[in-house]
């Protein structure tokens, strides 16, 4: 390739990620169904576009403070963190999505060889931002059996006193679909204040969350607040992808060295899309509308799942994904998408690209509309049947 030569051995190492190719390869393919997009598939709600058109016209074109525009990180702070002003203002920092909290909070957090803790499986991205970095990522093994629900014992055993600087929660889960208890927090987060470690939380799924289940934010507990920095974006809980508007809120000193670090790579997030965001943080009720849409979809594709043969699935109470087992199939979750793309024209994601533990699983999103949702699962059945 052109170029190679100048790059960095870091850069030259990157590589495509899994669910990006999956896509590549069913993009010239006709008449498919996807399961395999993270993101809402219905249109951001009309008020929000309405804000954000306002925004311009009231001169939002600006650069912005390099934290965010005041009055959002006002709003985050009353309306969009676990609790009501758990962070103030000056603790809280806008950023062009999750995506650039995290990397801003990898940049400022990791000396070489420091340890970040992950969950397997967990969404891609994690470790490639601490690899960058020159950090370690850790992967902490949680089991099918349980839903793959992280444990605190799991959290000690991999704990490496000097070494072990974070630990890097997802709550409810990219791909697993789980939401952490209470319970569960309570004991992780005890570990967490007995070794000093600190916790990133990453809640973008925070608002998605069925059947009564409760997305618990483990800055919430007790002594935690202090050491915890909260990641969420208004991506999924608003259909706001694409505006790239996110958030971080946590200890001072952390905060501030991101804003510092974003000055010199970014600048900050775009300025009429963080007025916007302002308005939609300001109007929680619309994000109840988003999850509804979900949960109805959601009930689709257990609904069709579960008469499937062979097919096993602890059902997941949060996000928008579905992570069902497909051991009895006799396939690796590779070839089982690969073939399930090329026979049925269906995407889903194999579980093996979200870390060893996700082999044996793949990643179903339903972000399609209830129809799609619906006629995928008889391709899907169809698909199995000749395999069982
Ligand atoms: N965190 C998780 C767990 C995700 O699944 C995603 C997107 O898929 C992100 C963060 C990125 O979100 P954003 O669009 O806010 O950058």
């Amino acid at each position: 390739m052109n170029g190679e030569k100048w790059l960095s051995a870091k850069a030259a190492a990157l590589e495509q990620g899994a669910i990006r190719a999956v896509f590549d390869k069913a993009r010239k393919m006709e008449n498919v169904i996807s399961m395999g997009i993270g993101e809402p598939d219905m249109p951001t709600p009309e008020p929000i576009c309405r804000a954000c058109a306002e925004g311009l016209a009231k001169g939002f074109t600006h650069y912005t403070p390099n934290a965010g525009l005041g009055l959002l990180r006002e709003a985050v702070s009353r309306y969009g963190l676990p609790e009501p002003g758990l962070y103030a203002p000056h603790e809280i920092m806008i950023t062009i999505g999750a995506m650039n909290a995290l990397s801003l909070l990898m940049l400022v957090l990791l000396e070489p060889g420091d340890q970040v803790m992950i969950q397997d499986p967990q969404w891609l991205n994690y470790a490639a931002q601490i690899e960058y970095c020159g950090g370690v990522a850790v992967k902490l093994p949680t089991e099918p059996e349980t839903g793959f629900a992280l444990d605190a014992e799991t959290v000690r055993a991999h704990y490496v006193p000097g070494k072990t600087k974070a630990l890097l929660i997802n709550s409810p889960n990219n791909p697993t679909g789980h939401v952490m208890t209470r319970e569960a927090l309570e004991k992780i987060a005890e570990v967490c204040r007995e070794l000093d470690i600190l916790v990133l939380s990453d809640e973008v799924y925070g608002t998605l969350v069925y059947d009564g289940a409760e997305a618990v934010s483990i800055a919430t507990l007790p002594g935690m607040r202090e050491r915890t920095v909260v990641i969420n974006s208004l991506s999924k809980a608003y259909a706001m992808c694409g505006w790239r508007i996110g958030y971080a809120a946590g200890p001072e000193a952390i905060i501030d060295r991101m804003s510092k670090m974003q000055e010199n790579f970014n600048s900050g997030a775009n300025a009429a899309a963080q007025y916007a965001a302002a308005y939609a943080l300001e109007h929680r009720e619309l994000t109840e509308q988003i999850r509804e849409a979900f949960a109805q979809r959601r009930r689709v594709a257990l609904e069709g799942l579960k008469n499937i043969p062979g097919m096993k699935l602890v059902e997941p109470k949060g996000a928008f994904y579905l992570f069902p087992d497909i051991r009895a199939f006799g396939l690796s979750s590779k070839e089982f998408c690969d073939r399930l793309l090329e026979e049925e024209r269906v995407v889903g994601v194999p579980g093996s690209a979200f870390g060893s533990k996700g082999e044996g699983f793949i990643r179903m999103a339903y972000t399609a509309d209830a129809v799609k949702i619906r006629e995928a699962m008889e391709r899907l059945a169809r698909f199995c049947e000749k395999r069982i």
